[in-house]
């Protein structure tokens, strides 16, 4: 690993594309969008944003490329997502020190975590691709039907700036496998990542037009994608209120398919018998305080039983000196800053509200510049906005139960219903408590783990549709049924 001194000095060398990428090559851009750096606390440079006419060139140029790119055939499309996922390990230090510059994940995070996971993606769907047989159905002897997955078409992506190069590639690499051509829309702060990703795309051959990539503010250039009609398929990874804007950009348009992966406020449920209370604890701080809290999976509801509340506390809060903020680029560096003054001033109301109704400030609560410590609440009601709203910041609320069934009942009171986890030793507690916590994904005796082989996404204001796995492939493909009447 690198010192800090050679990341900034690495840092202060880095060049970007010009334009947009669209149709296999960087265009000269219709807007401009500035970028900002919360390291620097200020603008670092300008790329090139998409407007409306640009996202209906790359609508073309996607749909002109589809047909022979869905015919191409799977071992031809897998060789292209493996020459991708070889440039992207090349490329690893660029591609984390872009993301750490500009959203303010610590560089050691972006390097050891997020890139190897980027470039597994692309693995697992090229492996993956062609290994999804469709089926002869069960029917009477005088016919015989054939399922087949046929690819939707052109799918526009639109991503998130917590995981850029995650949230982009769980996205292309299933789509891309299946098929389709895809359009990537960037969020707005995360835009030189995206064009390093352009530029790997552009190097490993894509024919013109399987992907464009188009920088630029949602309400322009995603909005432009959610409503237009030549798009088959919108995936979007973001926040709630946008995830119900797309649902009216379909149904005012020419009702794409819109698959919505949102936000959270996971419960993280500790009983007395945890097996290891100190690591249940020690996960409990990374579960909120990873990515400072910037996390649609953040463990932002801590659930302890009473018998062990003020130990797991206790011990919660040695954890989080672990996670004093520091310079991004700095490796030993385990928190950042948030990703911008927005974020950080929609972070802190929570925090005064919480502590104006009356929940007590038991660590954290005051941020330096974009730089907010682990905070933690103690005392606070169950309909309390910082116990129901999504903070999207290092801020846990803590609450405690005597019986299992009001464990269940207080994790599972929120709209939202993305993640959960339960610390037990015991086994039927474990497979109790897991079956009834409402959660597209629940961990036990652990948080955060997974793999592209499991399905993640979630339910209610979370969202549907899932990403990762097999069953990612269902969002971008129909089922088609071809039944031959047989003489
Ligand atoms: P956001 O909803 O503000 O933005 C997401 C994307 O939507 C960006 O590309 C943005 O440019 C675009 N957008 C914004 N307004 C738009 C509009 N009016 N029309 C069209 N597009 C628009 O979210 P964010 O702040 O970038 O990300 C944080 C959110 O993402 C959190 O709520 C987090 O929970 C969620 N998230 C969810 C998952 C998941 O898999 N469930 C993963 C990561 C993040």
């Amino acid at each position: 690993m690198l010192t800090r001194d050679r990341w900034i000095e690495r840092a202060s060398g880095l060049r970007h594309p010009a334009g947009v990428f669209l149709g296999g090559e960087f265009v000269q851009a219709e807007q401009s969008l500035p970028v900002f750096s919360p390291r620097a606390n200020g603008l670092v440079a300008e790329v090139g944003a998409a407007g409306a006419s640009q996202v209906d060139r790359a609508v073309l140029a996607a749909r002109a490329a589809f047909g022979r790119w869905s015919r191409s055939g799977p071992r031809v499309r897998a060789a292209y997502l493996f020459r991708l996922a070889e440039l992207i390990e090349r490329d690893a230090e660029s591609l984390a020190l872009l993301i750490s510059v500009e959203m303010g994940k610590p560089i050691r995070e972006a390097l050891d975590i997020e890139i190897p996971a980027v470039a597994r993606t692309f693995r697992w769907y090229a492996e993956l691709a062609g290994k999804e047989p469709g089926e002869v159905a069960d029917t009477d002897p005088s016919a015989l039907a054939l399922v087949t997955r046929r690819p939707a078409g052109v799918v526009a992506a639109v991503t998130p700036w917590n995981f850029p190069l995650t949230m982009a590639a769980w996205k292309l690499a299933p789509a891309l496998a299946a098929g389709n051509t895809v359009l990537l829309k960037p969020a707005e702060q995360s835009p030189l990542s995206a064009l390093h990703l352009a530029s790997l795309i552009a190097e490993a051959g894509f024919p013109d037009g399987v992907v464009s990539i188009l920088n630029g503010p949602g309400p322009v250039t995603g909005a432009a994608l959610g409503r237009h009609p030549g798009v088959d398929v919108l995936t979007f990874t973001g926040s709630t209120a946008v995830g119900r804007e797309f649902l009216r950009y379909a149904a005012d348009s020419n009702l794409k398919r819109v698959w919505l992966e949102l936000g959270g406020k996971s419960p993280n449920l500790i009983f007395a018998d945890a097996p290891d209370l100190a690591a249940a604890a020690d996960t409990a701080a990374w579960a909120i305080f990873f990515n400072a809290g910037q996390m649609c999976t953040a463990g932002s509801r801590l659930l302890l039983h009473r018998p062990i509340a003020e130990e797991v506390l206790a011990r919660l809060a040695e954890r989080a000196a672990d996670y004093r903020p520091g310079d991004p680029l700095d490796p030993t560096t385990r928190m950042g800053p948030l990703v911008s003054a927005k974020q950080r001033d929609a972070v802190r109301a929570h925090v005064d509200q919480a502590v104006g109704e009356g929940a007590e400030l038991a660590l954290g609560g005051t941020p330096d510049g974009l730089y907010f410590p682990p905070t933690v609440l103690t005392g606070v009601r169950p309909d309390q906005p910082v116990v129901r709203e999504e903070v999207f910041g290092p801020v846990l609320s803590v609450l405690t139960f005597d019986t299992e069934e009001q464990a269940v009942e207080l994790a599972n009171d929120t709209g939202y219903g993305l993640a959960a986890a339960v610390w037990t030793a015991d086994l039927g507690v474990a497979h109790r408590v897991s079956r009834r916590l409402r959660a597209g994904t629940v961990w036990v005796n652990c948080y955060e783990e997974g793999d592209e082989s499991v399905p993640f996404g979630g339910i209610g204001l979370s969202g549907h549709g899932r990403d990762k796995s097999h069953h990612a492939l269902d969002k971008f493909t129909d089922l088609t049924t071809t039944w031959i009447a047989l003489p």
